[in-house]
């Protein structure tokens, strides 16, 4: 069984779902290029709440959580299977961490989705998602992510989906494709950072910009996941697309460990106009 590499992606507006763009684009060469996981572990910015849980239903729902979107996008489905036996594992593995098996709550939500319907679009290789426990402090979760690494030599590919960059009080319908100096500036140190030495990715709270840049944990935690899980396995972690959306928002993408070599720049990814930005839950 090939060793899976673990990938951060940046994933923007849940409208990348239905879009080819740069992004996107890049989303589905990242897919080909890798080699068949056995199933896929999601960490979602938008499975934030108080405990540590992992689905384990054989077919977990496509969840629609936001609003303010056309209904092409609500009737979306990723009929991918879940795993349950992958969920026990997952379990076991982040052992005596307490992590609860989900049977009926959750299922995939749009950060998961939003990605795999590019990374896989057949929807035929079994997805579970952990839990972001909102109740814990940030050295948890990078804690919690090198337990996860040598489920990458069991077949798994570890994917935490949220954004380097992640404030929507500040988007700039004006800026389609571009960063703020600040939101540059930050995702330019998280690059540094991570290049060099995951395991102290906590570092970044103490960067001026990350007030700005990181306003709430809930999107930059799962790249905490991907760092902690780099510095466990001992691989590099490399960027694989680098872009800004909305002046706010990066979508830098990552990847730890495996045969991925790709390196691409940019795209275009937007929000519906006249949405107001608190209203999507991006
Ligand atoms: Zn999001």
């Amino acid at each position: 069984m090939s060793r899976m590499p673990s990938l951060f992606i940046g994933h923007g507006s849940p409208l990348n779902t239905l879009q080819r763009n740069g992004f996107t684009t890049a989303w589905r060469k990242i897919g080909e290029e890798l080699p068949r996981p056995r199933a896929i572990l999601v960490v979602s910015a938008h499975w934030f709440f108080g405990a540590t849980a992992v689905t384990a239903m054989p077919t977990p729902r496509t969840i629609h959580d936001f609003y303010g979107f056309p209904q092409e996008l609500f009737d979306f489905e990723y009929p991918a299977p879940g795993a349950p036996d992958v969920a026990q594992e997952i379990a076991d593995a982040v052992k005596p961490t307490w992590c609860g098996l989900d049977h009926d709550q959750w299922g995939l939500d749009h950060g998961a989705w939003s990605v795999l319907a590019h990374l896989y679009p057949k929807a035929d290789i079994p997805v579970v998602q952990l839990s972001i426990n909102a109740l814990k402090p940030l050295d948890y979760h990078v804690e919690l992510g090198a337990k996860l690494a040598p489920l990458q030599d069991q077949g798994i590919l570890v994917i935490g989906s949220g954004n380097v960059v992640h404030n929507l009080h500040e988007i700039d319908w004006d800026r389609p494709n571009g960063g703020f100096d600040w939101a540059e500036r930050f995702d330019d140190a998280a690059l540094k950072q991570l290049e060099r030495d995951p395991q102290a990715v906590l570092r970044l709270m103490d960067h001026a910009d990350y007030e700005m840049a990181v306003p709430t944990p809930d999107h930059f935690i799962p790249l905490l996941y991907i760092a902690g899980a780099a510095a466990a396995a001992g691989t590099p972690m490399a960027p694989l697309i680098r872009g800004y959306t909305l002046g706010s928002l990066s979508m830098t993408c990552y990847a730890a460990g495996g045969d991925l070599s790709c390196r691409r720049e940019s795209g275009a990814a937007g929000l519906p106009s006249g949405v107001p930005p608190d209203q999507t839950n991006v």
